[in-house]
């Protein structure tokens, strides 16, 4: 059983007096910062000169360089793209990172396949939302929480385990409705990758070939997409699942749709299926997708563009635009 720790466990007083760097001002990077602020913490921004610089100067920051921000931090959060951050961790973080500094992630990624190896002099701990930068923002903002993964790789000052209570609690994780738990950074890849490698992927490729096949069998365009997701009912689906149960949303189905869903939907997930699965927990344990996404992009993401490519000028993403102007949403 996971270990949730309540607000009273969040010892309010570890952070005070420390300077937080936020580094990387995007989807999370805004979202934590400003809720670390309206809290009270005192923080400043490590971004490139760009659109997001200037984002944080409207928002009332005065953006520094990455090198810099972390040079004048006790606490350094990196809160960059997994796949771009150990080469600006090393040339602009890690030689600012002196001793009794804390490095803190939103994802267990670069620490679990050690592209990232942070000196011992320092803690290093995981403040991983379950939630987009615009939820972690928009949440609070109405008095709501949302799930915060919390772990701790190394605890050189021997206080790494509070500091990532008190950061969950800068960001917004103990409001009502959200839940901070305890886990690891190996934990965090392996659900996060899970996720990816397997239904998440599997429902669109399945939408994808549902579209092909309903379209085939006569149905318009128009009509195939709006009743796979287009009219919204999907997310809706997923919003109920999370507010009243996975298996309690098919009472809101009618009788016939439940019989059907009940019926059927198990037969696709055969023993292929479920060696898939299996298969994508060893990958992501032995480190073979995390190699493939290196030599991947060491080679200039060839195969990725190209999929890239293929998926936006499908015959679904055709019919979607169409679709979409249609309905004024382009
Ligand atoms: P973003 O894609 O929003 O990028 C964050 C920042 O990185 C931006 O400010 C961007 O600056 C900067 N950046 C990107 N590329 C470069 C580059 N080559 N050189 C310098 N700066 C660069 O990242 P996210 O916020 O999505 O992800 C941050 C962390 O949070 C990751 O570890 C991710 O796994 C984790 N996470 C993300 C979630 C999400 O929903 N997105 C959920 C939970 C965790 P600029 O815009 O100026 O280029």
């Amino acid at each position: 059983m996971a270990r949730f720790f309540s607000s009273s466990e969040a010892d309010l007083g570890v952070l005070k007096g420390k300077t937080i760097a936020v580094i990387g001002y995007g989807n999370q990077g805004r979202a934590q910062a400003l809720n670390l602020r309206r809290s009270g913490h005192p923080v400043t921004i490590g971004n490139q000169q760009d659109d997001s610089w200037r984002r944080a100067i409207e928002d009332g920051f005065q953006p520094l360089a990455m090198d810099e921000a972390a040079r004048r931090a006790d606490i350094v959060m990196l809160l960059l793209p997994d796949e771009v951050a150990p080469e600006l961790y090393r040339r602009l973080i890690e030689p600012n990172l002196t001793a009794g500094k804390t490095l803190v992630f939103a994802s267990g990624y670069n620490i679990t396949y050690e592209f990232i190896v942070p000196p011992p002099r320092v803690d290093v701990i995981l403040v991983a939302p379950r939630m987009i930068g615009q939820g972690v923002f928009d949440l609070p903002a109405r008095g709501e929480g949302f799930p915060v993964l919390v772990g701790v790789a190394q605890d050189a000052s021997g206080g790494a385990g509070a500091t990532t209570l008190d950061l969950a609690h800068g960001i917004g994780g103990f409001y009502p409705h959200g839940a901070v738990l305890e886990s690891s950074f190996e934990e965090e890849t392996l659900v996060d990758l899970f996720s990816e490698h397997t239904w998440a992927g599997a429902v669109l490729f399945l939408l994808e070939r549902a579209f092909e096949l309903l379209t085939e069998a006569g149905v318009s365009p128009e009509v195939a997409l709006l009743e796979l997701y287009a009219s919204g009912e999907l997310g809706e689906i997923g919003r109920l699942m999370a507010s009243t149960g996975f298996w309690n949303q098919l009472k809101l189905h009618s009788h016939t749709s439940q019989f059907g869903q009940l019926t059927h939907g198990p037969q696709f997930i055969g023993p292929e299926a479920e060696a898939l699965m299996r298969k994508a927990i060893a990958e992501i344990r032995n480190g073979e997708f995390a190699k493939r996404w290196t030599a991947e992009q060491a080679a200039g993401s060839p195969k990725f563009q190209q999929l890239l490519a293929k998926v936006f000028e499908s015959p679904i993403a055709r019919a979607e635009a169409d679709l979409y102007v249609k309905m004024g949403r382009a």
